[in-house]
């Protein structure tokens, strides 16, 4: 970036496993004034762009305005995208396993470049929906710690992760579960894993971010359990941590009624990701406490034993009372 040059493009990177609440994080932060929602870049390549599944609004990718604007903007129309050549990039840097490699101080030049030429494809993709949006900071819900390890490498980002945790054993059984994908236009399922696969990609995120973090990227780490029982507040504090200004008189979409808390949610123009995303008006915010009867307890020991050093450090009680 030169000095005359335009600003840092404000992002903000939501990680984590999934199954973490992330989705949730990011329709309670698309709420706050100048922040927009993108939803999980990292399958809006092939996802959106390629096979047209559905934004946030409830529209295809292709006849969604918003996105045709950012394509426009970004590459003069998704047409001009080669989804190949990122999938391409994706697999050469973009991987868990590489992580070590881009947590190293400098790069072997091969890896390098393929790194600036696939993060170019991110940032035009930010500096466009900051464009169309007039939104100064971007939310990016794609989770995974090694793309956040490979947007640190741009010069161009002011990159801000929130780090957000659930409790492994919750998170593992929702791994276990069933759930439809309502995104595609034919009907098909999210992944499932065993416990004991969710528990280790648990770790391995998990372990990841805190490195992320451990190399100086600013990082604000998030209980869900803590979001889900204290909304404003947390929103509050991610708010701070990103600077993004709001006042009491922005937090009027979260609210309780006898104890029930509940936020008002307006639709957004989300590529990707849970299918919570589509859910619009008052949504209730509660704890899903499911796991606690309906976990086999082999299953839970399981989970528990494979996580035990990091659920003590994000003070989660060893025994799920
Ligand atoms: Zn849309």
């Amino acid at each position: 970036m030169t000095g005359t040059g335009p600003g840092p493009l404000r992002v903000i990177y939501l990680g984590g496993l999934g199954r973490s609440g992330s989705t949730l994080v990011e329709r309670l932060l698309a709420e706050l004034p100048g922040v927009c929602p993108a939803g999980e870049v990292v399958h809006m390549w092939q996802r959106g762009v390629v096979e047209d599944e559905r934004c946030g609004c409830g529209e295809p990718f292709s006849g969604c305005g918003f996105w045709r604007d950012v394509g426009q903007a970004a590459f003069g129309g998704w047409a001009g995208l080669d989804a190949g050549r990122v999938a391409e990039l994706r697999g050469a840097v973009d991987r868990t396993r590489h992580i070590p490699l881009l947590a190293a101080p400098v790069l072997p030049p091969r890896v390098r470049r393929d790194l600036d030429e696939y993060l170019g494809y991110y940032t035009r993709v930010y500096s466009a929906i900051t464009e169309v949006s007039g939104c100064p900071m971007v939310v990016d819900s794609s989770k995974h710690a090694s793309l956040a390890f490979c947007l640190r490498w741009s010069p161009r980002l002011d990159l801000r992760v929130i780090h957000v945790v659930r409790d492994s054993r919750a998170v593992a059984f929702s791994w276990t579960r069933k759930v439809s994908r309502p995104d595609a236009a034919r009907a098909s399922s999210m992944a499932t894993y065993s416990p004991a696969t969710a528990a280790g990609h648990w770790n391995a995120q998990n372990g990841a971010l805190q490195l992320l973090a451990g190399l100086g990227v600013p990082t604000l780490r998030v209980r869900y359990e803590d979001l889900v029982s204290s909304p404003a507040a947390i929103v509050a504090r991610i708010a701070d941590f990103a600077r993004i200004e709001t006042d009491a008189s922005q937090f009027g979409f979260l609210g309780a009624d006898a104890g029930a808390r509940w936020a008002d949610l307006r639709a957004a123009h989300t590529a990707s990701g849970n299918p919570m995303r589509f859910t619009t008006g008052r949504v209730a915010i509660r704890r899903d406490e499911r796991w606690r009867t309906a976990m086999p307890s082999g299953q839970r020991r399981t989970v528990t034993a494979l996580t035990a050093p990091l659920l003590a450090q994000y003070r989660y009680p060893w025994r799920a009372a």
